[in-house]
This record gives C-alpha cells, structure tokens and sequence, in this order.
C-alpha cells in the first residue's frame, strides 16, 4: 500500500492509499478518482514536499556601534 498526497482540479487537497503507484495512474486515468470535497474527477498527485523550514528572512535590527560615526538623526547615539 501507498498513501499519495492528491490535488483536485479545484484546489482541494487530500490524502488516499493506493495498492501501488500504477494503480494510482490506472485509476487517474479512468476518472476513478474523485476528490471528497467537490467530487471533481481531475486529480493529480501533489509533488511530496519535504518538510523544508524556510530560513527567517528578517535581517538582524542594525545596531548603530559607530559611536560619533551616525548620521541618522533618529538614532538613539545622537540623543546624548
Ligand atoms: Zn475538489
């Protein structure tokens, strides 16, 4: 048995178990399959994804160590 990760045509994602990846395809092709929420038969099986964790995009809060150096008149170093 092989469990797939299935998409409908609509978007609407669910999971199934299938004897073998073959059997997926002959039923695929027959419109055997039909997706639980809307009943479309225009299934497709969704790449398996590993989870990959996307690396935080945030950039570190420029600290302003260039004492005397800044010229940003918000910064905290020009208020004394
Ligand atoms: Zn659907």
């Amino acid at each position: 048995m092989i469990k797939y990760t299935l998409q409908c045509n609509d978007g609407h994602v669910f999971e199934d178990w299938f004897a073998s990846s073959s059997k997926f395809d002959e039923l695929s092709a027959n419109h055997e399959l039909s997706c639980p929420q809307c009943g479309s038969t225009e299934i497709t099986k969704t790449i398996m994804a590993p989870n990959v964790a996307s690396a935080p995009a945030a950039a570190p809060a420029p600290s302003c160590a260039a004492a005397g150096g800044c010229s940003n008149m918000g910064c905290p170093a020009m208020q004394g």
